[in-house]
């Protein structure tokens, strides 16, 4: 059973965290009630959460909801300003996340790791260095496995690496990580947040709970998150890859050192980007920190070329170089993108419109021989594309033709690279499904 103070629930939206949080707490004989203002039909789980127990309100978010209960649960797509949120915080009902729970329900340590890009590489590579390392892992959060449900089959003496983005993070009261990673805070998410200054305190409740047998792996190149350091009471374990450091990992001339201990040559190591390089740091300092030895981490790093729609090698048709980097859906992750290839590049850029402008880009357009555009901000991005002087530029309306007249203009050896700068909601469902979409078009040129 868990040690949980509160007999009345409220789960707030009914997403896979929500149905596994509504399971947990119904084992544990706890009143339930589930309130989803999207769900209107009564399908096969919400028939299971009723079986169980539940009491379950679909389609609408009555006051009501509140009654007699003592904590909320909430989806973390879900803002606090709603009402039913806003009421909560006026009645001082607790509100939390499920990766609360989830913290509650591990047997052995926990990595959690969060940032504003890089999280999903990073936590891959460290439950494989962990894994080929022979040691028992699981990795959960948002990279698709829901936390809850990984939790309760982690056993004693089994890491489990967790993926964390802010908006799980703002609702814990005591999930305490045995190793914190905190990766790099750039503006994102800021239409959520509202601030920079919320967005970044939700980033440090990473450490808020830390004690000093705990580890902080942390990005030593990066301002914001080197002014909250010392506000953690666990051990703090620095990366850089630009600078030897005292303790921690670091990049240094051709090899990655922790602790003055060669781990693995640069040369042996498949992944591209110098943004892959701060994810390798984190991951091997994580994974060192766990047991994980040089010979596991070196055969991840000997094989891994990336996760799927990040920066991933996708096919040399005719010398030319395709990439798949659909999960780029902010600029700074399409500027390191850019800045991972040295050869001529052709972009397929362009997506749902924020109200942001591209000039940004500028500077990390040098390589950039040509623009293909679509979306809902190709007519921006044609404007930066003309700043930067770029002569070809191509408005295209589907990913197929983006692709085929991006092959039309290329030469040999050139790079050409799907990296959108953008989300994907305006023409696609997801980054996935655009990624794909890119990939099958790759395909068709052969
Ligand atoms: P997240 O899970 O945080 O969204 P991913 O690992 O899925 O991060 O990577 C998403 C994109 O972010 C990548 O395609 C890449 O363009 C960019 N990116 C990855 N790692 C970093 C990093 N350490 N710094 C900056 N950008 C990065």
């Amino acid at each position: 059973l868990i040690d949980f103070p509160y007999s009345h629930v409220l789960v707030l939206g009914l997403a896979k965290s929500g149905t596994a949080a509504a399971k947990v707490f119904l084992a544990n004989e706890k009143n339930v009630r589930v309130n989803d203002m999207q769900a209107v039909e009564e399908d096969e789980v919400v028939k299971e959460l009723k079986a169980l127990g539940a009491s379950v309100i679909l389609g609408e978010h009555p006051i009501s909801v509140l009654d007699e209960i003592e904590i909320i649960v909430k989806n973390p797509g879900i803002p606090y300003s709603n009402p039913i949120l806003e009421e909560a915080m006026e009645r001082n009902i607790p509100i939390i996340t499920e990766i609360e729970l989830a913290g509650q329900l591990t047997e052995g340590p926990v990595i959690g790791i969060t940032g504003s890009n890089g999280k999903t590489t990073t936590t891959i590579l460290t439950a494989q260095m962990i894994e080929k390392s022979n040691l028992p892992v699981k990795a959960a959060g948002n990279i698709g496995h829901v936390a809850t449900e990984v939790a309760q089959t982690v056993k004693e003496a089994e890491t489990m690496v967790l993926e964390l983005s802010s908006f799980q993070l703002l609702g814990i009261e005591k999930f305490r990580p045995k190793v914190a990673v905190l990766l790099n805070i750039f503006e994102a998410h800021l239409d959520y947040h509202k601030t920079m200054d919320s967005y970044k305190k939700a980033k440090f409740n990473i450490f808020k709970n830390q004690e000093s047998d705990d580890y902080l792996v942390y990005n030593a190149d990066d301002p914001a998150i080197t002014a909250a350091i010392p506000e953690a009471s666990s051990q703090k374990v620095p990366f850089s890859i630009h600078r030897q450091l005292d303790n921690g990992v670091w990049l240094s001339g051709e090899s990655i050192y922790f602790k003055n201990e060669i781990v693995i040559d640069r040369k042996d190591i498949v992944l591209v980007g110098e943004h892959n390089l701060e994810n390798i740091l984190a991951s091997i300092a994580a994974a060192k920190l766990c047991g994980a030895t040089n010979k596991g981490i070196g055969e991840v790093l000997k094989t891994f070329s990336g996760v799927k729609h990040r920066l991933q090698f996708v096919d040399n048709i005719n010398d030319r170089l395709f990439y798949n980097d659909s999960k780029a859906t902010n600029l700074l992750a399409t500027e390191k993108a850019l800045t991972s290839f040295q050869q001529p590049t052709i972009l397929l850029a362009g997506g749902l419109d924020r109200g942001n402008e591209f000039n940004d880009l500028l500077p990390f357009l040098e390589n950039v021989k040509a623009m293909v555009l679509f979306g809902e901000t190709r007519e921006k991005l044609k404007k930066t594309a003309e700043n930067a002087g770029i002569e070809t530029i191509i408005l295209a309306e589907t990913m197929q033709e983006a692709v085929h007249e991006a092959y039309a203009v290329s030469d040999r050896n050139d790079v050409i690279l799907l990296s959108p700068a953008c989300a994907s909601w305006d023409q696609y469902r997801t980054f996935e499904e655009r990624g794909d979409m890119f990939i099958q078009a790759v395909h068709t040129l052969v």
